[in-house]
């Protein structure tokens, strides 16, 4: 499985749990930990090694709130998706 990255904007996130519902490893939760400025508990990964960076979480985000990179053979990022308005 090619490497993963997640890069959460966790002050544009609204805590509206749509990524987490369609993530298929669901390895999306909300920190429970920390509040942002909106007032919202923000999201965060639970355990990106089992990340396939499918982007699903991205794409239906309506914030534009998660980055996903996935890792080329070369050991390059590329970029696989940042919201729809991003
Ligand atoms: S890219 Fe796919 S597997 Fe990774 S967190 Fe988003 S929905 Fe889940
Ligand atoms: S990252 Fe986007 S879809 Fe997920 S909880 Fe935050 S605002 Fe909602």
């Amino acid at each position: 499985m090619p490497k993963s990255t997640l890069t959460f904007d966790k002050a544009a996130c609204k805590g509206c749990l749509l990524c987490t519902a369609v993530c298929p490893p669901k390895i999306l939760e909300l920190d429970l930990t920390s509040v942002n400025a909106k007032g919202y508990n923000p999201i965060y990964c639970t355990d990106i090694a089992k990340c396939t960076a499918c982007a699903i979480c991205a794409r239906i985000c309506p914030d534009s709130v998660i980055k996903v990179e996935r890792e080329a053979a070369s050991g390059a990022m590329s970029n696989v998706e940042r919201g729809a308005t991003a």
